[in-house]
């Protein structure tokens, strides 16, 4: 990066906030995305880390004006690629940013800069007796503008939906440097189009979110965890349809392979207590009262065991519950050597079960295995294509484009919550029609005429 531009970012942040230096922008080139498929990250950028949405603005006018490419950087976390610079580029970090705002209790919504962590949101609600932020990707690391803009998702979706339910307004800083407040702390608004809602999932491609409007709920006070292992994924899908249509929405349906519950938890020093079947439900309940949640549970048992549920095993304490999330959620470490790439397909809940045979068929027919995870209530399944001694298979770009065209046969995604980033860009194309792809070329270039923002990125 040429050296003026370095004196000129220095000039509006202080010079302990600019680096180019080779060791310490290290850790700002990649996120969590599988190290076969990480993007090729460009050696030649400079890591700016403003601390104010007035000093965005003015990164944004200098690399407007010499047309360099910026990138922000959240938490990190992201498992698409998206932060990595793969051009000559200017990271914009937003670590500093991190105040909250306002805890708004009145209104139930929080005022935060796109800086603050989750964990850092979680924590401070904990002074709040009763209030709570539901949506949770398995990283509190991830920054709230990170979550805004890849519309981020989590195990909670199936009763409180993704975070393009909760951002209730947005400060963004666009390429030229100026800046928009966009929405509010309104429930109700329907003036003109909503450019909220359009930034969010835009994945860095449009503009700097600098501040989020966040709605914030009661916290539940009663909570249990039931374990239903099934025979066959199958029945475990079908009980997963019928807990839907019974009007009884847990906080988290989660599905796993067996195998990688029993694996999890013996890599944690566990046991895994469930031990028949081959295919297991981790079932999340919380509600107001402890009556709401005995009479759920009743009814949720109810259910497996009309679809075929070996044995329902039940946590109510909450250590009993953390160490059966804990299993969920550190299961990528059991399995992570073994996968060079993974998927978050997403398709209709009726189609899950179908879809998940046609994974696991292809997986047969190329000789090999396939890991399923998935949030299963949504629709959404976690997948992935196996090394072959230690390497990329040479069938795996094959499998991959077949896999899409099972999850399209279903009417499915190629993402329900990673996001495109810069590994799905070729696959996006695969999607989408022509006509909404040339809409979506049209509004980057309203936004963002030069393509200064992340070039490389979704489109
Ligand atoms: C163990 C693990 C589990 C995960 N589970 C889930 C899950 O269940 N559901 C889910 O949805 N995700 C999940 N993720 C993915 C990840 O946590 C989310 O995508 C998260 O929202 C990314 O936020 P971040 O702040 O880390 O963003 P980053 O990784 O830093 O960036 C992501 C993208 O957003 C852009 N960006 C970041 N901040 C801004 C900003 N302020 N303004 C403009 N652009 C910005 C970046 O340029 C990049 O394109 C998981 C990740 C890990 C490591």
């Amino acid at each position: 990066m040429r050296e003026q531009i370095i004196r000129e970012l220095i000039d509006i942040t202080g010079p302990d906030y600019v680096t180019a230096d080779r060791e310490q922008i290290q850790s700002y080139i990649f996120d969590q995305v599988e190290e076969t498929y990480r993007p090729e990250p460009s050696r030649d950028f400079v890591v700016v880390k403003p601390g104010r949405t007035e000093e965005v603005s003015q990164i944004m006018k200098l690399a407007s004006r010499e047309k360099i490419p910026v990138v922000v950087r959240g938490g990190g976390t992201g498992l698409a690629g998206g932060c990595t610079p793969i051009y000559s580029s200017i990271v914009i970090s937003m670590e500093r940013m991190n105040r909250i705002v306002e805890i708004d209790a009145d209104n139930m919504m929080a005022v935060l800069e796109a800086g603050v962590t989750l964990m850092e949101l979680l924590t401070e609600l904990e002074k709040y007796e009763g209030l709570s932020f539901p949506v949770h990707p398995g990283d509190e690391g991830a920054q709230m503008g990170g979550m805004a803009v890849t519309n981020a998702g989590g195990a909670r979706a199936v009763r409180h939906g993704v975070m393009r339910k909760h951002i209730m307004g947005v400060e963004a800083v666009l390429p030229s440097g100026e800046v928009l407040e966009l929405g509010g702390k309104l429930i109700k608004n329907n003036a003109g189009y909503n450019l909220t809602q359009l930034l969010l999932g835009s994945e860095g491609t449009l503009a700097v979110i600098t501040r989020v409007i966040l709605k914030i709920y009661p916290k539940d006070k009663y909570s249990a965890t039931i374990v239903a292992p099934f025979p066959h994924f199958e029945n475990a899908c079908r009980a997963v349809m019928d807990i839907l249509k019974s009007g009884s929405v847990p906080l988290a349906v989660e599905y796993m392979d067996k195998r990688l519950f029993v694996g999890t938890a013996e890599m944690l020093g566990l046991e895994w207590q469930a031990k028949e079947g081959d295919s297991d439900l981790l079932i999340i309940l919380s509600e107001k009262t402890e009556e709401q949640l005995y009479n759920s549970v009743r009814e949720i048992n109810e259910i497996c065991r009309k679809n075929s549920c070996l044995e329902t095993l039940f946590a109510g304490k909450k250590r009993e519950q953390d160490e059966l999330l804990l299993v969920r959620s550190q299961h990528y470490e059991y399995i992570k050597n073994d996968i060079c790439d993974s998927f978050d397909m997403a398709v209709p809940v009726s189609q899950v079960p179908a879809f998940i045979g046609d994974l696991k068929h292809l997986a047969e027919e190329y000789h090999t295995g396939t890991n399923v995870i998935a949030h299963i209530a949504d629709g959404n399944v976690h997948n992935d294509i196996l090394y072959v001694d230690g390497k990329i298979p040479n069938y795996a770009a094959e499998l991959k484009q077949r896999m899409y065209d099972a999850c399209f046969s279903h009417g499915g995604t190629i993402t329900g919550e990673h996001g495109v980033g810069k590994i799905r860009v070729n696959d996006l194309l695969r999607q989408k029609d022509p006509a909404e792809l040339e809409l979506m070329r049209g509004i980057k270039k309203v936004f963002d005429p030069d393509n200064i923002m992340n070039p490389g990125t979704v489109i």
